[in-house]
């Protein structure tokens, strides 16, 4: 039976050091949704990537992203696509000691409900 990670909103991920890189179309949607210009939301909110060929979100002080605020998302209804995508569809070795995502086991018709669910993705289990 397929494993579907279930969140738990620690936040972890919204604060351990990497970066949140962005396409032009999450721009656009972000900005959209702050209801400011996309130049003022990239003056405001966004960093060179560390590979210098784009955007990514900037860190607060703390190293955290600079859209949490607490324990919440303050963009969560058009949070970037890397952000819904984790820990499900992409992890990394190690990850699991830090994410408090619990592994429940699902049918594969539950699977892709909560796939769809909580990334917009249609995906078959593995
Ligand atoms: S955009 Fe939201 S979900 Fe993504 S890292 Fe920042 S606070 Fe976390
Ligand atoms: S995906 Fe994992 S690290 Fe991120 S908030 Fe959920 S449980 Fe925490």
């Amino acid at each position: 039976m397929p494993i579907f990670l279930q969140c738990d909103r620690c936040t972890a991920c919204c604060r351990w050091p990497g970066q949140v890189k962005l396409t032009a179309a999450q721009i656009t949607e972000l900005a959209a949704h702050l209801q400011i210009g996309e130049d003022l939301f990239i003056q405001r909110y966004t960093r060179l990537n560390q590979a210098r060929n784009g955007l990514a979100l900037m860190d607060q002080a703390d190293g955290s992203c600079v859209f949490l605020d607490g324990n919440d998302c303050r963009v969560n209804p058009v949070k970037p696509q890397q952000c819904r995508d984790f820990p499900n569809l992409w992890n990394f070795p190690g990850s699991e000691q830090h994410c408090r995502a619990k592994p429940i086991e699902v049918t594969a018709d539950e699977w892709r409900r909560r796939i769809k669910l909580a990334t917009g993705r249609d995906r078959e289990p593995e």
